[in-house]
């Protein structure tokens, strides 16, 4: 049997090394974000489809072996999952799985906070497109940005939890009167607050390229108030960018996936809710790791499907070319 030193890592063909997995726990929201979801949501996955947090564990254990040692765990929104912090406890738990993360709309964190951290969480993403109480009410169509910035300050509270990261998708002709406010919240907070290009991965597939708000434009109207941002060290298979203003007081990020493409470095796979493999946010293909799962597969039969799966890593996605064919489901149902 493979121990956790001697195992061949993951690779996919073009030579890159998966290191980190996002989990979706749930494909149902409480939000309705336009740039996600429908207004009127979508078929929810029947209850029997979802991975049961034995089925995700035992994944995230494999997968570990093989050396993926970042989980962040995402949804739909993972927080409507009940008893979420009882799988943080188990993957907190996880031999190898050093990193554990959670991205949220935050809606519900001000009184799950605490039994997250108690369960082990350390690191938190918390998505928040507009500090203006009607602007974010256009966005998610839910009046919920008090309840959301409760959720942060709950955060906040838990010294724990860091860094604490506010994901901000921009989006061109909307974001750009957010951008001050949002800039000045990096300062006055503990918060990383990090632009994200909007991608074309909305389920109602209103996505044009002439609504994306580049990571550069974004910087232009943040220097433009601030002065000259100072590049800061990020990881090579970092998704964003990461910049500190002059004085050292805040830091925003610009994660740039339309205009500066990172996929050379990505070493990123997903997990879905139903327990299918995914090798880029847009694949037009999943691996079903459920059913063989389910069937009762070894360690070794999974980890042989997981190195298949993996050696078929796509390229790179193909947003700006000619032909661009959609994902086959969107964010919410992937797991963003
Ligand atoms: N519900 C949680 C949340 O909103 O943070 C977790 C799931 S959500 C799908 C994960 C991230 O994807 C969020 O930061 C969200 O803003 C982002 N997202 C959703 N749709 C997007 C799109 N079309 N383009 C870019 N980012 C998107
Ligand atoms: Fe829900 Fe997150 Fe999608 Fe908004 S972005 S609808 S909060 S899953």
């Amino acid at each position: 049997m493979e121990t956790l030193t001697q195992v061949e890592p993951l690779t996919d063909s073009w030579g890159r090394e998966i290191k980190s997995v996002r989990v979706s726990v749930t494909d149902k929201c409480n939000f309705r974000c336009t740039y996600c979801m429908p207004a009127e949501g979508l078929e929810w996955l029947a209850r029997a489809e979802v991975l049961s947090f034995e089925e995700i564990a035992r994944l995230v254990a494999v997968l570990a072996r093989l050396g993926v040692d970042e989980v962040r765990l995402t949804g739909g929104e993972p927080l409507v999952r009940r008893d979420l912090p009882v799988l943080v406890r188990m993957l907190a738990d996880t031999p190898g799985a050093r990193d554990l993360s959670l991205t949220t709309n935050g809606v519900l964190l001000d009184r799950l906070a605490q039994p997250l951290v108690d369960a082990g969480l350390r690191r938190i993403n918390v998505s928040l497109d507009s500090l203006d109480h009607v602007r974010f009410a256009e966005l998610t169509r839910r009046d919920a940005l008090d309840k959301v910035l409760r959720g942060l300050e709950e955060a906040e509270r838990h010294p724990e939890l860091r860094p604490i990261k506010v994901n901000c998708v921009a989006i061109k002709g909307f974001t750009e009167d957010d951008v001050p406010r949002l800039a000045a919240l990096a300062r006055r907070k503990p918060y990383v607050v990090r632009f994200i290009e909007f991608m074309p991965l909305d389920a109602d597939e209103g996505w044009r390229d002439d609504q994306v708000l580049t990571g550069r434009e974004i910087r232009a109207l943040i220097e433009a108030e601030h002065g000259p941002l100072v590049e800061l060290p990020a990881k090579a298979s970092s998704t964003a960018k990461r910049f500190g203003f002059a004085d050292g007081n805040g830091e925003v990020g610009f994660v740039s996936p339309v205009s500066e493409p990172f996929c050379s470095t990505c070493d990123r796979i997903r997990l879905t809710a139903d327990g299918q493999l995914r090798t880029c946010l847009f694949s037009r293909r999943e691996w079903d790791l459920k059913t063989p799962l389910r069937a009762g597969a070894s360690d070794e039969e999974l980890t042989a499907l997981l190195r298949t799966a993996v050696a078929h890593k796509e390229l790179k996605h193909r947003i700006n070319e000619p032909g661009f064919v959609r994902a086959s489901r969107s964010m919410s149902q992937i797991g963003g």
